[in-house]
């Protein structure tokens, strides 16, 4: 598409208006993917079919009112999004218009056909510039670089397309996002200004070097994620559960706690009072690590369910090109998306419109590769600037009836490597979070063990295999319990069964809110290796003859479940609980040995 095109061709007419679908004629001249205004409003729309003369749109506002005949006008590129300093601890809508913009300017009615940079042109940001004149640069080349956040450098690199010696470079200076920083001369000898702020098509992946595996985990501060399912650094997750299982306040718990540089936070078609409490909890957190405003590492993207429907199925677009943007400068970025099943009813209703043939329960038969198309795009990577970065996707799933074979839930499945299950039962119990330990898997797990082993403890691989073993085990004994009632269980599986109990209670249960909330790696190993130091001496005891009513009957022994109360620093809280648990053990067991001798 080529900007310079006379205006005069490519003028094109509406002919049909179905909601946010649009057809129009005089379109030859157009693009397929090209971004449109259409109508007196000059609302945006986006080409999504050619045919000859005629072409479909569909529109990312609302069309109430607008008229047959109206014109509609070609932008010369394709839908894109500005990228540079500015974004963080923003808050954009769908297509990327900065929300809190609009609201200071309409206030909570957006007009529509509002056009506001995202990027505001008036700030001015303070460049160092990285390279001299005559250096020869090419796509990822570190231009200079802008302290945007107390938490985050942001990185000028030379876009993709830009190749050549560098002939000006702007000085340490104050610039404004439209403001040029380099003119790069290429090999044909044309000058090319590159600008502070680019533009990038939301379709189309940014490039990088090469591929590497997801071999360190990205520790999100929850045991159960961590400790049972971890996620690696650019894996993808899926969280389905039923309402009110606890989807969405575990990606909020992701978005405050994961530890990546950037976290870019998508509110799909959620309601607006969910997005509201996003926008009152997140401005007023602090990094666990720093104690800096979260909001210095976040980018909240929000397309709430009175928003305009293909604007919705923008906005996982728009968010995952501002995560690869911030990939690109080296850092670990975190992507939510709450929720993909919203995103795939915009697709469902859009391609109704559209008239094509439904596949499944009416979504069109492309869901699944557009469900890929998006999971792919996470990974980690050598970047074009040489330097390791990822993005890690996490999708909330909300099937309808909490029923898992969903088409959402089932292809989903197929692109992710980590399911974090919810499980209504869990829930109702108020098990938070209700993240199933029977259904969910990470694929992850054994290629980040070795990174826990070396950076945690070097047992974290062989305590996770017993307490996974030991909650299975607890499965098939629970059933036995069900049928036929405690007291005949043997007492090795009655042990297996209160530390089943234990496992459940003092280590998986984890409140969103309180101390608790955020629980270092560290934290859950302590947790979780007194309640096997229990186990393992219980066993031995439980051999010898002793009750288990003896073994577990005692303060020390419910200490257990209090211990995620603790903060990790407090060694000695940690220390106290297990020596008093040792002493507990040890005392039935001497009693025990007192009372074989007395005999
Ligand atoms: P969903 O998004 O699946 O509809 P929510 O995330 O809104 O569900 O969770 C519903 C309720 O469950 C919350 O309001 C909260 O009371 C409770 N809840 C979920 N997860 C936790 C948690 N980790 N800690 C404490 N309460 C939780």
């Amino acid at each position: 598409m080529d900007n310079q095109e006379s205006n005069v061709s490519r003028i094109g007419f509406v002919t049909m208006i179905n909601g946010p679908v649009l057809h129009a004629s005089g379109m030859k001249n157009f693009g397929m993917r090209e971004m449109v205004h259409v109508g007196r409003k000059r609302l945006l729309g986006e080409v999504i079919r050619m045919d000859g003369d005629e072409a479909t749109i569909q529109v990312y506002e609302d069309t109430q009112g607008m008229k047959i005949g109206e014109e509609i006008i070609g932008s010369g590129e394709a839908l894109s999004v500005s990228l540079g300093p500015g974004l963080i601890g923003g808050f954009f809508d769908g297509i990327g218009r900065p929300l809190s913009a609009l609201l200071e300017r309409e206030g909570m009615y957006i007009t529509p056909g509002t056009e506001v940079p995202m990027i505001s042109p008036d700030i001015m940001w303070d460049v160092e510039p990285s390279v001299q004149v005559g250096d020869m640069v090419s796509s990822g080349a570190l231009l200079g670089s802008v302290q945007e956040t107390g938490l985050l450098l942001h990185r000028i690199i030379c876009p993709p397309d830009i190749e050549g010696e560098i002939v000006w470079i702007t000085p340490h200076a104050k610039v404004s996002g439209e403001g040029v920083i380099a003119k790069v001369k290429n090999a044909l000898g044309r000058v090319v200004d590159v600008t502070l702020t680019q533009r990038w098509p939301v379709r189309t992946p940014r490039p990088y070097r090469a591929r590497l595996r997801p071999n360190e985990p990205l520790v999100t501060g929850q045991r159960v994620i961590d400790g049972l399912f971890p996620l690696a650094k650019g894996g993808t997750a899926a969280i389905p559960g039923g309402f009110g299982t606890g989807k969405t306040v575990t990606q909020h718990q992701l978005a405050k706690w994961s530890e990546a540089q950037v976290v870019v936070y998508i509110g799909c078609g959620e309601r607006g009072n969910e997005m509201t409490d996003v926008l009152e909890q997140f401005p007023v957190l602090e990094d666990p690590r720093s104690g800096r405003p979260l909001m210095e590492r976040t980018i909240l993207i929000a397309n709430t369910s009175n928003m305009p429907v293909a604007a919705r199925e923008a906005s996982i677009y728009t968010g995952i090109t501002i995560a690869e943007y911030f990939r690109d400068m080296g850092y670990d970025v975190a992507l939510m998306a709450d929720s993909s099943s919203r995103w795939a009813e915009a697709l469902r209703e859009i391609s109704g419109r559209l008239e094509e043939i439904p596949a499944e329960e009416g979504f069109p038969a492309y869901l699944p590769s557009r469900l890929a198309g998006f999971y792919e795009r996470a990974g980690r990577v050598v970047t074009q600037y040489g330097e390791n970065g990822s993005v890690s996707i996490i999708g909330a799933v909300s099937p309808p009836g909490g029923d898992f074979t969903e088409p959402v839930t089932r292809h989903t499945k197929r692109f992710i490597r980590c399911f974090w299950g919810l499980d209504r039962s869990l829930a109702n119990a108020r098990h938070f979070p209700a993240i199933s330990w029977l259904e969910s898997y990470s694929e992850y797990a054994a290629e980040v063990e070795a990174w826990f082993q070396g950076n945690v403890d070097p047992r974290w691989g062989e305590l996770r295999e017993k307490a996974r073993a030991i909650l299975r085990e607890d499965e098939k004994i629970q059933q036995v319990i069900r049928l036929v009632g405690e007291d005949v269980l043997p007492d090795d599986q009655r042990l297996v069964n209160y530390t089943a109990f234990l496992v459940k209670n003092g280590y998986l249960q984890q409140a969103a809110f309180g101390s608790d909330s955020y629980s270092p790696p560290e934290k859950g190993f302590a947790i979780l290796e007194i309640i096997m130091h229990f186990y393992d001496r219980g066993l031995e005891l439980v051999r010898q003859g002793v009750p288990i009513s003896l073994i577990k009957g005692s303060d020390a022994v419910e200490d257990i479940t209090h211990l995620r109360e603790f903060p990790v620093e407090e060694k000695s809280l940690f220390e106290r609980a297990r020596k008093k648990l040792d002493n507990h053990l040890n005392r039935v067991g001497s009693e025990r040995t007192r009372e074989g001798r007395a005999r």
